[in-house]
């Protein structure tokens, strides 16, 4: 049985996948069964943040599993305290929990604003406030997070005590901050799945002050927008915000699952001693990964996600079939005229591997994409964007 039969005969049927199988890669390029070669302009969904089988991040990887590849958190290792001290150091934040996913690191957030919040003023403060259109994950609790109905429908009843509000709408939340009925809030300073959608500078500045006189937690969601995606470390630099928790994964372990939970000097002591944990959380291998990954986020590399990004806005912006550029750094949204699928199925027969979000074509290439890859797929890109659309 060919690999494309087989899947579809004992995986369960959730993802819609390409009728290409991927068997290697190396930085930026990917390779499929028949050797057709494709720039990879979505970097699984923001993950390999230093492209496919990175040297540096394979040597780390190799070195640890090598040591021990798996502790209970029952005992102390070195790679999960090292990266620790790293994401501190580099955001001010106090403490981190380890887990393995995005869900489970916005699953953490939301357990230290429920008990900050329980503890300081009792249990009936407890709501959680979200953004419409955001997406915080797939678990019963971070879908009732996710301001999107339809990803609600057949799961019912999620957990309760959360409410999402239009993105810009303070003053709903000021009216509920009031009444003391928030614990905290959770936001993703670009909408990713959404359809990279940045939130405005004064709500997030005035949600920060409204946070910060009323005792809500401010919660970041970085899972996406993290670890030097968009030209900052995390996407809240760019805001110039200064949260309480931050939540990340995706391109954190450059391709290994890790969740974090960064929790500031507010929520510093909120977890206690049997409050929270996770058997893979903290894996050594995934943390040493992590290590060599955010030791090489540095000022240098951040410029040149930012020149990256700043490059392909210009090349996209009033391009034939491109309305609109939305994002920044490496996080880009196309508005394009054909519907983004079409673009993205015409990219990847051209050999170029995009994303879609919403009604956007989304591009989130590794963060050391080559130049003269990063021109070949904006050239395949533009030419997808102004052809006729083709009758299927
Ligand atoms: C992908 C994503 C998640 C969920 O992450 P998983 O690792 O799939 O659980 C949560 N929040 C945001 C903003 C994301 O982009």
């Amino acid at each position: 049985m060919d690999i494309q039969s087989m899947d579809k005969e004992y995986i369960a049927g959730t993802y819609n996948r390409f009728p290409i199988t991927i068997v290697s890669g190396k930085g930026s390029l990917v390779y499929d069964e028949t050797g057709k070669e494709y720039v990879d302009m979505g970097s699984g969904i923001g993950v390999t943040s230093f492209g496919i089988a990175d040297e540096a991040w394979q040597q780390a990887i190799i070195h640890q599993i090598g040591q021990v590849q798996h502790m209970s958190n029952l005992y102390y290792t070195q790679p999960c305290a090292q990266l620790a001290k790293l994401l501190c150091e580099k955001t001010g934040m106090k403490k981190v929990f380890f887990s393995n996913s995005g869900a489970e690191a916005n699953e953490c957030a939301i357990k230290a604003a429920r008990k900050y919040a329980c503890d300081k003023y009792g249990p009936q403060r407890h709501l959680i406030v979200t953004l419409k259109n955001s997406f915080h994950g797939r678990t019963l609790t971070t879908l009732a997070a996710t301001g999107q109905d339809h990803y609600h429908e057949l799961f019912q009843p999620l957990t309760p005590g959360f409410l999402s509000v239009d993105a810009g709408d303070l003053e709903t939340i000021r009216y509920l901050a009031t009444q003391g009925k928030i614990a905290g809030v959770l936001m993703e300073c670009i909408q990713g799945e959404g359809g990279v959608l940045p939130v405005s500078r004064e709500f997030a500045q005035g949600l920060a002050e409204l946070c910060a006189k009323e005792d809500i937690l401010l919660m970041v969601d970085e899972v996406q927008t993290g670890n030097g995606r968009t030209g900052a470390l995390y996407a809240y630099m760019n805001y110039g915000l200064k949260p309480d928790v931050v939540s990340t994964a995706k391109g954190l372990a450059g391709g290994l699952p890790l969740g974090a939970t960064l929790l500031g000097e507010k929520a510093e002591k909120v977890l206690g001693f049997g409050d929270h944990g996770s058997t893979f959380g903290g894996n050594p291998v995934s943390c040493a990964a992590a290590v060599s990954i955010l030791s090489r986020l540095d000022d240098a590399l951040l410029a040149q996600v930012r020149e990256k990004g700043d490059w392909l806005k210009e090349a996209f912006s009033g391009a034939p079939g491109i309305e609109a550029v939305t994002g920044m750094g490496l996080m880009l949204g196309l508005k394009t005229t054909k519907p983004a699928a079409q673009v993205v199925k015409d990219c990847m027969e051209q050999g170029v591997l995009c994303l879609t979000a919403k009604d956007k074509v989304r591009l989130l290439p590794a963060l050391n994409i080559p130049w003269e890859q990063l021109q070949r797929a904006a050239q395949v890109i533009k030419a997808a964007c102004a052809a006729p659309n083709q009758a299927v």
